[in-house]
Parts: C-alpha cells; structure tokens; sequence
C-alpha cells in the first residue's frame, strides 16, 4: 500500500487451545481426541493480524496476564508487527483462552476472557492518541460493552469511523446501533441487528458474511451479492476475522465499500483453506496471486 492506511483494534487476545478429533464427545463421554496445538486467537487479535499481513498500520489496544500465554501472545502481535503500545498486562486475571474442538464437519468453542475483562474505558482514555491518529477503528465484543459504547464515542469526536463486528451474538444497546459506520455480523448475528427498532435506519450499514455463499452489503440504497470463493476448506475459524481485518484495511485505505467487500471475499476464502484461525490468513501478495 502507498501511504499506509491505519486501523486501531480495541478487542479481545486469546490463546487458542485446539483439539482435533475424530469424534464429538457426547454429553458426559470423555473421547480420545487426535491433536492438540495452541494457536494465538481472540477475535481482537485476529483482526489485527489480519489487517497487518494485508499491509495496514495497525494498534492494538487490549489486555493479557502476566503468565506465559500473555508473554508469549504479546511477542507474537509484536512479530506480526502490530503495535502494542495499547496493550494493558494485568497481574489480577490469567490470559484469555479459548478451549476448541475441531472435528471433520464440526467445531465447538468456549472461551474463558480472563484479562479481556480488564480492557475498561479508563485504558482507551490513556491511549485516546492512538484512536485520534488512526483513520479507522475496528471492534468486536469480547470485551466489556462499556468500554465499546466509550471507545465509540471517544472516535465520533475524533470523527474516526468505527466498523462494529457484532460478534459474538448478542443483543445490541441503540447507542451502538446508531454510531457506527459499519457492522459486519454473519447470519446469525445479523438476526440480532434485524429485531431492533433502529434496524431500518442501518440497514444500509449492514456488511453480512454468508460463510461459504460470500457477502451481501448495500451499495447505492440496493443491496448487492458477492458469491463466495470455492476453495479446499480446512478449518473456517477465524474466517470471520479474516474478513474484518482486511475490511477494515482496504476502508482505511480509501477503497469503496465494494472494493473492500470484494477484497474481504477474497481473504477471507484463503483463510479457511488453513488450520488455525491465524494459520491462514494471507498476505496482500497471497491475495493478488491466488484471486486476481
Ligand atoms: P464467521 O467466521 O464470523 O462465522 P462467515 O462464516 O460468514 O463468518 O465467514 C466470513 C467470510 O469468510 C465469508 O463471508 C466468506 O467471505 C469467507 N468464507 C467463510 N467460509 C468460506 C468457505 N467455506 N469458502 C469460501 N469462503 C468462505
């Protein structure tokens, strides 16, 4: 990219702890499982690599524990060249972890957020800078809702345009409805957005991710389809990330909202053509070359 377009994160960092199996345990069975990988995840996290491998200039405001995961997490955002000056160490909680279960045609996901809880209001105040300096912000909703609605508002002074990725699923307080630019649930989060009285009034906002059949948005008050990739999948986590990552980069950088949609799309396909939910997101290279 010619004049390096800047996304601030303000989100969630976990580790993922990954078992492959054959076979879901049941209710009450214990199973032999094949696998196990840690992989560094968080929805926070993974956008902002994302956006990073794509050539975004990227800030991550969030939180980790002084243990091992946190060391080893805050390394490994440094080495993907995301700045981290944002990121808050708090002895009092472990590191978020995110327990997963993959298997062939399943995954199943719990998620203890440990320090992501202490990603409060009072840490985006002391990094107020970084949001002013950043020509977009991105948020998901791992971490507290007070500090979404703050970190909201702080960027509307700003006049910084924030892209809300509703996930994961819940219902919406108006306020957030009304002030951000963007939103990028999936389906399922979507029918969140659809049961609130401001629905209409955003619809035009709406970007929903429709997993393997692509992305619908609205381009000129009609909406638009753009049809999925076809690719080799092999672990869709994080392809939701992937895609707001590199939403938020080409936004950042100018583009339209179809450019970026489109560019998204394409991402956001490789990724699932990879295990982890990090493991596969491209580079802009890897993009060009392999969906001209
Ligand atoms: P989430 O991971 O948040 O549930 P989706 O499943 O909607 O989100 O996936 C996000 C985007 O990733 C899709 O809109 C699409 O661009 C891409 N994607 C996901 N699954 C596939 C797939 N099987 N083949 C191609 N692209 C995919």
């Amino acid at each position: 990219m010619d004049n390096q377009p800047t996304v601030c994160i303000v989100g969630s960092i976990n580790m993922d702890l990954t078992i492959t199996t054959e076979k879901m345990p049941m209710q009450g069975e214990t199973v032999l499982g094949k696998d196990f990988a840690t992989y560094p995840g968080g929805k926070g996290a993974n956008q902002a690599v994302a956006a990073s491998r794509l050539g975004a200039n990227v800030h991550m405001i969030g939180a980790v524990g002084t243990d091992a995961f946190g060391e080893k997490l805050l390394a490994h955002l440094k080495k993907e060249g995301i700045n981290t000056q944002g990121m808050r160490t708090d002895p009092s909680q472990p590191t978020g972890i995110a327990n997963i279960i993959l298997s062939e045609d399943d995954n199943r996901i719990i998620v203890a957020p440990g320090a992501n809880k202490s990603v409060l209001p009072d840490l985006v105040d002391k990094q107020k800078e970084l949001i002013k300096q950043s020509d977009v912000i991105l948020m998901q909703l791992e971490i507290p809702m007070e500090t979404v609605l703050h970190t909201l508002a702080i960027a509307s002074k700003f006049q910084v345009p924030v892209i809300l990725n509703p996930a994961p699923y819940q219902k919406l307080p108006e306020a957030l409805l009304a002030k951000a630019a963007y939103f990028t649930p999936n389906e399922i989060e979507a029918e969140a957005i659809k049961e609130s009285p401001l629905f209409s009034s955003i619809q035009k906002k709406l970007i929903v991710t429709e997993g393997s059949e692509g992305v619908t948005f609205y381009e000129n008050n009609s909406q638009q389809w753009i049809p999925g990739h076809p690719v080799e999948v092999k672990d869709t986590t994080g392809a939701g990330d992937t895609f707001n990552g590199a939403f938020a980069a080409e936004i950042a950088n100018g583009a339209s909202i179809r450019e970026a949609v489109t560019f998204a799309n394409a991402a956001a396909a490789l990724s699932v053509t990879k295990i982890g939910a990090q493991g596969g997101m491209p580079t802009r290279q890897e993009v060009k070359e392999r969906i001209p």
